[in-house]
């Protein structure tokens, strides 16, 4: 295969199939051909540019495939040999920066200032273009950080690595103690694996708060004790009753809308923590900090990105707990990104997770 083909997003609202030349590779990169790329609520708003994207871009940070090429020295750079499966972490840190040094390198500042995350913030003008998973080929770089997926596991199942990784990185971050019960807000794909790794980590008890039968259907399976659904009861009163009238020890909120940031603090127990991973797209929040926080002494914590999450992602992934790939509910070719997105975005079909096979 001399050429490539990705979908790119060229400008807001608009999306092509283009072709690119096969990267040359320097001593320590690698070629990952991709097999499955999952979207997400992200390339929504990438695709809006809500974030002020540097388009030409080609979208996709879900992906995993396998090592197609190899440059001279990355086998042992990078731990890998041909044809192992792989998933490669969506930020490309600098390794340079005083926040990469100390371990934080989701906050990387070359990630604000250049842009170092696949799929999201790199454009394809920059050599050697392939910088999404929306691809039949992604490039991958000395500094990127590469892991190997076990043999045995499905792609339906390694294609959630990224996801995941989100979603253990956020309960690294704030971790449930012994018989905690944790509130999780929206039942959409970080909601559901929130579940799943708060439940791995020890939770008590999960409730998740969504909406949709299927979805909270599916979150029963996926570590979930009770679910509520919100547009058919109140969620709060609900979760008092379940929780002996405290609230709930720690919430995590994914749904990423103004609403649900606001009204997940309410959720939360005197002296209890919150965790936000949902993104707005940069819509202000509306809180009442003295009523909703400090009269409370809740604690605030956010969560950016998968940074240390794939590693524990792809344990859980690969010990087969949880059956996660009823989560992927549609496939589509390369040539039908849009088409993929639209159903993604449009939720048709009780669509879950969308993913492309280029
Ligand atoms: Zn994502
Ligand atoms: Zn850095």
């Amino acid at each position: 295969m001399k050429a490539v083909k990705a979908a790119v997003i060229h400008k807001r609202g608009a999306l092509e199939i283009r072709t690119f030349p096969k990267p040359v590779l320097n001593d320590e990169e690698l070629l990952v051909k991709v097999h499955m790329c999952g979207i997400c609520g992200s390339d929504q708003h990438i695709f809006r540019g809500d974030w002020g994207e540097p388009y030409p871009i080609i979208p996709g940070h879900e992906f995993v495939g396998t090592v197609e090429e190899l440059g001279k020295n990355a086998a042992q750079k990078h731990g890998v040999k041909l044809g192992d499966k792989v998933a490669v972490e969506m930020i490309l840190p600098c390794g340079a920066c005083r926040w990469c040094k100390e371990g934080f390198y989701n906050l990387c500042v070359k990630d604000r200032e250049e842009g170092r995350q696949y799929g999201c913030n790199i454009s394809c003008t920059r050599e050697p273009h392939l910088f999404g998973g929306w691809s039949q080929v992604l490039y991958v770089p000395s500094n990127a950080i590469v892991h190997r997926i076990p043999d045995h596991v499905p792609w339906h199942r390694a294609v959630l690595t990224e996801p995941l990784a989100v979603t253990v990185r956020a309960v690294h971050l704030t971790p449930p103690k012994l018989g905690d019960t944790v509130a999780v807000i929206g039942a959409g794909p970080i909601g559901l694996l929130t579940a799943v790794a708060a439940k791995a980590a020890g939770a008590a008890a999960v409730i998740l708060i969504g909406t949709r039968d299927e979805r909270l259907a599916l979150g029963k399976q996926l570590g979930a004790d009770e679910v509520i659904d919100f547009r058919k009861e109140d969620a709060g009163s609900r979760l008092l009753e379940l929780t002996g009238g405290r609230g709930a020890d720690l919430v995590f909120e994914t749904a990423g809308t103004p609403q649900a940031q606001k009204d997940s603090l309410n959720y939360a127990r005197k002296g209890g923590t919150v965790n936000y991973l949902g993104l707005t797209g940069n819509r202000p929040v509306t809180i009442e900090t003295d009523n909703q926080m400090t009269f409370k002494e809740l604690k605030l914590q956010t969560s950016f990105l998968s940074a240390w999450g794939y590693q524990g992602a792809i344990d859980l992934i690969a010990s087969g707990r949880f059956p996660i790939e009823k989560m992927v509910t549609h496939e589509f070719a390369l040539d039908e990104a849009e088409q993929a997105l639209q159903c993604a975005s449009n939720r048709e079909e009780k669509a879950i997770k969308v993913v492309l096979i280029p």
